[in-house]
């Protein structure tokens, strides 16, 4: 059997971040072993103003990027190398933090419930001082692919179908694919041996494996042993996931909350460069 059996399946947990937002985090600090080069995902799903408007002033990041998709709802976003807008539903912004960003991120008050994640990737030692780059797509920009009947899949970043996403030349090759599935149907998406990958439940449930008794429901995240490529049945509601594999960087990590590097002293020296105010290499041009 080729399809890959499912490792671990977990619940994403309540979380407070930035300023006071509440959201749940999926994986984090305890998943690395499982996920690498996938650092860090959070869900953030509310209609209550109060759990998101706090957001996440200014603050900054190196080492890592960071992939924000919105569902619905609004994010307004602003950083120091020039970048200013509103990350929309069905928006991606894809920011590599390299060796330094200051940004801020500040969820709007809509009347549509804020629904998103926020997925962080590792950056290789080879490439965590490189100069931070942004990209910004927008909903239109994200090919929508029908491999087959009752399933429609956004790709992100990725080919599948003979169609490629928009995010393309990423220093650590990841797909990451937002994938819908009908009632009752299934699919097989293929992997490359030796990925590590995922899929994090935001709608409905599914099987996520071939004789799986247990079906995973929303808010869950499935880590994926080895295999050519993961199968996914949907229950009665259907399954929507965001599904996403890359190659293992294998570095040692040493990660400060927004800053991952991969010693000590890497670490020490960002935090000093944050007080000292030498943390910014590149600035707007
Ligand atoms: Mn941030």
């Amino acid at each position: 059997m080729m399809s890959r059996p499912v490792a671990k399946v977990q619940s994403s947990r309540p979380t407070l971040e930035g300023a006071g937002v509440r959201l749940r985090r999926a994986f984090g600090h305890d998943e690395t072993d499982f996920l690498d080069p996938f650092l860090m995902l959070d869900h953030f799903r509310s209609s209550d103003p109060q759990d998101y408007e706090a957001g996440f002033p200014f603050h900054p990041h190196r080492g890592i990027e960071t992939v924000t998709y919105m569902l619905s709802g609004a994010v307004e976003h602003q950083d120091s190398i020039g970048n200013r807008g509103v990350i929309a539903a069905g928006d991606v912004q894809w920011m590599t933090a390299g060796s330094g960003i200051l940004h801020q991120e500040m969820p709007r008050r809509t009347k549509e419930e804020l629904h998103g994640i926020q997925l962080w990737i590792n950056l290789p030692r080879t490439s965590k001082m490189m100069s931070p780059r942004y990209r910004e797509v927008k909903r239109e920009d994200i090919p929508v692919v029908v491999p087959d009947e009752g399933v429609q899949v956004r790709v992100i970043a990725g080919l599948l179908a003979g169609r490629s996403g928009p995010v393309r030349d990423l220093v650590v090759p990841v797909e990451c694919f937002d994938v819908d599935l009908a009632p009752n149907v299934d699919v097989a998406l293929p992997v490359p041996l030796g990925d590590h990958a995922f899929a994090y439940v935001f709608d409905g449930g599914g099987h996520f494996a071939e004789g799986s008794k247990h079906a995973v429901e929303a808010f869950h995240v499935v880590m994926f042993g080895e295999g050519k490529e993961v199968w996914t049945k949907a229950g009665r509601k259907g399954c929507r996931f965001l599904f996403a594999h890359g190659t293992p960087l294998r570095e040692p990590i040493a990660w400060g909350g927004p800053v991952v590097m991969n010693t000590q002293e890497e670490l020490d020296q960002a935090f000093e460069e944050i007080r000292s105010g030498n943390f910014i290499k590149d600035r707007a041009h």
